[in-house]
């Protein structure tokens, strides 16, 4: 099959023609139709997270049709849990501490073919085709998982208006939570995209917003954005992190955390995060705003993310 392929970390990701992959038992082989493009996936280019092994395919937000039965399936970026540590033993899989991920551990899906053990892969909703559903797996799931852990806010602050937040802005719009969109400062564009998407307010991300949020949640990489959403949040707000990296968070006074204000952190999910969230992006109609590539292309998909050179989501179509 075609793959691209991490050699090593801080190297271009190649094409190459690799062996197919088998499945053991209890996995399935998948014919992969799309993949999206997370920047997990630039943190793992980047060396920034390291695989057990090299070289590695990544991808973890894979849209294939079984090969047993052609049904439609997605593989997130939990990949597989050990069932029996105290973390999975109390409905906490996303902190299992044998947890495999998906294009990390186990080759992902910026390939022709993948496998997946068959008890992580989430039925998809209908409604959504093949490249537009690829960035509920990972940015939408993430991004529901952080609103989560938010509580219940009125208001809620969104910093960096990527693939999580484009899909977050909308779910909790749905919900009628009142959304405080934080771009990158300037982008103007950024900006008139999460109006459209429900935002009642957009700006730039180190300007204050027009009052006192309930709760921040954080997608942009940047540590410099915590205590900056700190600022934003009123006394018993919380703030939450939904990147699996950020650059080291700068000190900052007592006073900001002062009041229960909350930081917190979220990683990965559980399986049932996945199956709530994807009957909710049904209900609310998610509308994914997408920037397809040719598998080949994977390599600079990652480096327009990078830069911000797109808006939404980037994901690979693979199959026609
Ligand atoms: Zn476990
Ligand atoms: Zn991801």
């Amino acid at each position: 099959m075609r793959a691209m392929v991490l050699v090593s970390p801080k190297r271009p990701l190649r094409l190459a023609e690799v062996d197919d992959p088998q499945p053991r038992p209890g996995e399935v082989l998948l014919h992969v139709r799309a993949c999206g493009v997370c920047r997990t996936d630039l943190h793992i280019a980047d060396g920034e997270l390291r695989a057990p092994r090299y070289p590695l395919i990544p991808g973890h937000q894979i849209v294939a049709t079984r090969d047993d039965d052609g049904s439609r399936v997605g593989v997130p970026w939990l990949g597989w849990t050990c069932g029996r540590c105290r973390y999975c033993r109390t409905g906490r899989e996303n902190l299992c501490e044998r947890a495999e991920f998906t294009g990390l551990h186990r080759d992902g899906g910026f390939a022709e073919l993948a496998v997946a053990d068959e008890r992580f892969c989430l039925p998809l909703p209908d409604g959504f085709d093949d490249v537009t559903v690829a960035p509920l797996l990972c940015a939408g799931l993430i991004g529901h998982r952080t609103l989560r852990m938010a509580g219940d806010p009125e208001s809620v602050g969104i910093y960096g208006f990527g693939a999580a937040g484009h899909l977050v802005c909308q779910l909790a719009a749905h919900e009628g939570r009142r959304v405080f969109a934080f771009t990158r400062p300037g982008d103007t564009a950024g900006q008139r995209f999460a109006r459209q998407l429900g935002a009642v307010w957009a700006g730039d991300s180190d300007e204050p917003p027009p009052e006192p949020l309930q709760a921040a949640l954080i997608f942009a990489p940047a540590g410099e954005l915590v205590p900056q959403a700190l600022a934003a949040v009123e006394p018993g707000g919380v703030v939450v992190c939904g990147g699996i990296h950020m650059s080291d968070i700068p000190s900052f006074p007592y006073a900001a955390l002062w009041e229960e204000r909350v930081v917190r952190s979220v990683a990965n999910l559980t399986r049932s995060d996945g199956h709530e969230f994807l009957r909710l992006a049904a209900a609310a109609r998610l509308q994914t705003t997408v920037t397809p590539y040719a598998l080949e292309q994977a390599g600079d998909a990652l480096e327009d993310l990078r830069a911000g050179r797109f808006e939404g989501a980037a994901v690979l179509r693979i199959a026609a």
